[in-house]
């Protein structure tokens, strides 16, 4: 059942968390521990949790002794084939803390619009849940480079909710909150609430950063939001360092309630 109001998320079955790439890489590696500590919480409590994690292009960025994120798309990508396991292992290794095993799932947007990939990835995803393992998703950055150019996998982690009938989607990165203008400036309010169907008209964005590690920013957050919530699951929005609060319910964040029914548009194209 989706979860109507970010109360629910406490006592949801399924909820997909997606961290972003400067949340759990380089000097904020140490940050997996916190945040496999209040997965590990939620799984106990009976909550199905995947994970969508981005941070395999950072995490491989020292292995092939570069200091900054690299420009160029093959360099980008050959990072990420070189982190995105040494990422895996960090997450195994704090998750044994608690006993629970990740599974390591790459997907590409492309692979859920198709139906045949679609239908595979969903029979996979629902083993591992219902083995009870905690499915790690990222985008598979050999083949596909949607996330590496427009989003840090936000629109991915829609997707995966979507997909999985999930409860409840929350999207965490290194801001609290969406804010009706860049949070740095003056007169940026917290948005509380987002309403079924709100356009979120007059909310004024930064242009999505691609000077960190990462490539999300808060325009990619609410349209991965939007989407989430068109179909159904309602979508919270804060920091990595909430993500216990987040997952406990408490008013933090900017919630966007799902709608009643998908949109049927959207429906269409994605499916079900
Ligand atoms: N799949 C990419 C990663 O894990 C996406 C994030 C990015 O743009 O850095 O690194």
């Amino acid at each position: 059942m989706s979860v109507r109001a970010r109360a629910g998320i406490a006592t949801a079955n399924r909820v997909v968390v997606k961290v972003g790439s400067s949340s759990i890489s380089g000097v904020n590696a140490g940050q997996i521990e916190p945040l496999v500590t209040a997965l590990a919480e939620a799984h106990s409590n009976g909550t199905e949790i995947i994970l969508v994690s981005s941070g395999a292009i950072a995490t491989g960025m020292p292995y092939l002794n570069l200091d900054s994120r690299p420009t160029d798309l093959a360099t980008q990508q050959a990072a990420a084939a070189v982190g995105q396991n040494v990422l895996i292992y960090r997450y195994q290794d704090s998750l044994d803390r608690y006993g629970i095993v990740a599974g390591q799932v790459l997907l590409t947007a492309g692979d859920l619009e198709d139906l045949t990939s679609r239908s595979n990835a969903k029979r996979a995803m629902e083993r591992l849940l219902s083995l009870g393992i905690l499915p790690i998703v990222n985008e598979n950055d050999t083949v596909a480079t949607h996330e590496i150019r427009f989003g840090d996998n936000d629109r991915l982690a829609a997707l995966v909710a979507i997909m999985t009938h999930a409860d409840a989607l929350v999207l965490l990165s290194d801001v609290d909150a969406i804010y009706t203008r860049p949070p740095e400036e003056p007169g940026a309010e917290r948005i509380d609430l987002v309403h079924a169907g709100e356009p979120l008209a007059g909310v004024e964005f930064g242009e999505a950063k691609r000077t960190g590690v990462g490539t999300g920013g808060a325009s990619t957050k609410v349209s991965a939001a939007l989407l989430a919530a068109a179909r159904g699951t309602g979508v919270l929005v804060t920091s990595a360092a909430q993500v216990g609060a987040a997952l406990h319910g408490t008013d933090v964040g900017t919630w966007f309630e799902p709608a009643d029914e998908a949109v049927p548009a959207v429906a269409d194209r994605i499916g079900s």
